[in-house]
């Protein structure tokens, strides 16, 4: 099969490698029809420690069973499906109380070793699905493959973030960064209830894109007046950061209300970070982290989208075919294009 596979140097490249097949009675192979180019790919072609020259990317994908080991009871070949960005057991501890993450068989597709063992990835023609039953979800009639490749991760994430703010109908959310999760993220927001929904972002177009869609757009410095417009100068009920590191929390911190809540979606790696510790104790402010999850909030995404309530499509700039994915990489890191999806 080809595939899009790490080249070095920061560089990927399509290539033919061999077919994957069933290892486990609980595998199946997925001819994938859509996967998407995340930042997260980006960030793992960038930052290389852990991902092995050859090793095939990709971790968002939509597709056909083609083959499923003895142990599969839940799917058929010949289904559409969407997978997971991760796969878990699905029945330890941490699997039946909806924390899959923490599961001791993660593996996340197409990184290397840097969140797991090793698993390929999904920018190819087909991908091996290990715990089939639990990493792939049908894909009803009524979702288009464009929308449900957005499933396994970039909405599962933002829908996540919005869930673990806990704000209350007509409150206030701020979301920092418009990128494709800050952006999903203001989706869910509006489809969950929250009032006005402020996106921060230095970027024009991504201001603009937020604003088509519901939110109101701003330069990050503006924001905190923008807030205090809206918010009679309290501040932003909940904050989600989507940019990570210690100056997307510092932008979250500063716009969030006494005794309102921090959530961050975005990617941390300092060991440790600056706190406001004195006014998070004076304020009782709240602050969580999260990791979207396709196999615990799989029906709510699949009822906002298939819906109308979400559609996750317009975050994408480009559909390329796969012989075009390094060029679709380039244009991303680049900030040419704000999401890729590679149609097979
Ligand atoms: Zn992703
Ligand atoms: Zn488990």
């Amino acid at each position: 099969m080809r595939a899009v596979l790490f080249a070095g140097d920061g560089e990927v490249r399509v290539d033919a490698v061999s077919d994957p097949g069933i290892e486990d009675a609980t595998d199946a192979v997925v001819r994938v029809r859509r996967a998407a180019i995340c930042g997260t790919d980006l960030h793992a072609v960038a930052h290389s420690a852990q991902l092995p020259r050859g090793f095939v990317l990709g971790h968002e994908f939509v597709g056909e069973i083609v083959d499923a080991g003895s142990g599969v009871l839940g799917h058929r070949i010949g289904d559409m499906v969407v997978g997971a960005d991760y796969t878990a057991c699905g029945n330890c501890w941490w699997c039946r109380r909806g924390d899959h993450w923490e599961c001791a068989e993660r593996r996340f597709f197409g990184t290397g070793s840097a969140f797991g063992p090793p698993l390929a990835g999904a920018q190819a023609e087909l991908v091996r699905v290990p715990y089939a039953d639990t990493v792939l979800r049908a894909v009803p009639d009524g979702i288009g493959l464009d929308a449900a490749v957005f499933l396994g991760d970039t909405l599962a994430t933002g829908y996540a973030a919005v869930r673990r703010a806990g704000f209350r109908p007509g409150d206030t959310v701020a979301v920092v960064g418009g990128g494709p999760v800050g952006q999903l993220t203001s989706l869910a927001a509006q489809a969950c209830g929250a009032g006005v929904v402020v996106l921060v972002e230095p970027v024009e177009t991504r201001r603009a894109l937020a604003a088509a869609q519901g939110a109101l757009g701003t330069d990050p410095d503006d924001a905190r007046a923008l807030v205090d417009l809206v918010t009679d100068g309290r501040g932003a009920d909940a904050v989600v950061d989507a940019i990570g590191g210690p100056r997307g929390l510092e932008t979250a911190f500063g716009l969030v209300r006494r005794r309102g809540a921090v959530v961050s979606v975005g990617v941390h790696t300092d060991a440790t970070g600056p706190l406001p510790a004195a006014r998070a104790f004076a304020d009782e402010l709240s602050l969580r982290f999260v990791i979207g999850n396709l196999m615990r909030d799989a029906d709510e995404l699949i009822g906002l989208v298939r819906s109308g309530a979400i559609d996750p499509t317009v975050v994408a700039t480009e559909s390329v075919p796969l012989d075009d994915a390094p060029n679709a990489y380039r244009r991303m890191a680049e900030r040419r294009t704000l999401k890729s999806l590679i149609a097979l």
